[in-house]
């Protein structure tokens, strides 16, 4: 959840634009790609940048942004402002299921006659988006529960109870499924599509090599970590996943960073080593929480800090709270996979974890 690794805020401005990354525009990156940011209104990440890119065969978008009309109506005089409209969409290439990258994607796709591709991986969750009504309760409760968040958890069925079903064109089907790395024949250019587990499961991200870029969505983000663990239905290792994936991209030559959140330009190899470097320390900590007594994730979520002003656990919001016992949960899972803590199951349903007893 946003933590920050060292960068400093003064890299919010965007080299393609001059201004601060989250300006109005259609911001040209590449020749032949631009980057539109679009508002998300309450949320501390403030924009997400959708990326444009022109072909012979019109446009493919990586990522829509949330479906809310002041979004639309920015996108399409964004879209105008560089000679486009809607119907010129073909494609839109989603990394993830969250609804700032996927619902407005949904949405035009299915106005407009555009192919809408997704991660596989994200089935799961879009199959509990569209069968809600079958559920007793939200499926982030039991996900608490396991990290030891029974106080959160219960605020968080007060927040829930007055929430809105979800909307269901918004999370319809996508038009195709992506299973598996592979290559993208997008008009004249040739996108690797690689499938990135650990913020979801089913994340991808598109690497247009030719031109040097990383379409990144939310996997490598310039000044902020992705929230892990926080998915539903959860998966077994989320971090171990996450950092899987980062290592798996540092493979790849170095790219220029276009994020979702966030400034273009810094070098995916430089941001992969930092992410990495950072879990690790922060894996550390999270031992060293345990040696000290904490037992579960939202015990060891007590003694770190968190985002980038390094915050108290108890100064958090109620909703952060259950975002931090879950990403440190998560780091749990991943120590008991390395044999550095074990790990047991309560009654109550939370996961307890202790120093390995010496042989
Ligand atoms: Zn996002």
């Amino acid at each position: 959840m946003a933590h920050d690794p060292g960068t400093s805020t003064a890299y919010a401005v965007s080299p393609d634009s001059g201004e601060h990354w989250t300006a109005e525009g259609a911001w040209e990156v590449s020749p032949g790609v631009h980057r539109v940011p679009l508002p998300l209104p309450m949320d501390g990440l403030r924009a997400v940048n959708v990326y444009v890119v022109e072909n012979d065969d019109g446009l493919t978008l990586v990522d829509g942004g949330w479906s809310i009309e002041v979004a639309r109506d920015l996108l399409q005089r964004c879209l105008r402002s560089i000679g486009h409209d809607f119907r010129d969409i073909r494609r839109f290439l989603v990394t993830h299921v969250h609804r700032d990258h996927y619902t407005l994607a949904r949405v035009l796709g299915a106005e407009v006659g555009a192919e809408v591709a997704l991660g596989r991986d994200e089935q799961p969750a879009l199959e509990l988006l569209n069968n809600v009504h079958e559920l007793t309760r939200s499926p982030f409760i039991e996900v608490l529960e396991s990290a030891g968040a029974h106080d959160v958890a219960a605020q968080w069925v007060r927040l829930d109870a007055d929430g809105d079903l979800p909307d269901a064109a918004m999370w319809a089907y996508p038009d195709t499924w992506l299973e598996g790395d592979q290559q993208l024949e997008v008009g004249s250019r040739t996108l690797d599509a690689v499938h990135t587990p650990g913020h979801t499961p089913g994340h991808f991200v598109f690497a247009e090599r030719a031109a040097g870029l990383l379409f990144a969505g939310d996997h490598v983000l310039p000044t902020i970590t992705p929230s892990i663990g926080f998915t539903v239905p959860p998966t077994p290792q989320p971090l171990g996943d996450f950092m899987a994936s980062l290592t798996k991209v540092r493979a790849l030559p170095d790219l220029r960073v276009l994020p979702a959140h966030g400034p273009v330009g810094m070098s995916s190899h430089e941001r992969v080593d930092q992410l990495l470097a950072f879990h690790g320390g922060r894996l550390d900590q999270t031992l060293a929480a345990v040696l000290g007594g904490a037992r579960t994730g939202h015990d060891a979520a007590q003694h770190l800090g968190w985002t980038r002003h390094e915050k108290a656990f108890p100064t958090l919001d109620v909703f952060s709270q259950g975002m931090a016992a879950m990403e440190t949960k998560a780091h749990l899972d991943l120590l008991a996979a390395q044999g550095r803590v074990t790990r047991t199951r309560d009654p109550d349903g939370s996961f307890r974890y202790a120093p390995p007893v010496p042989d």
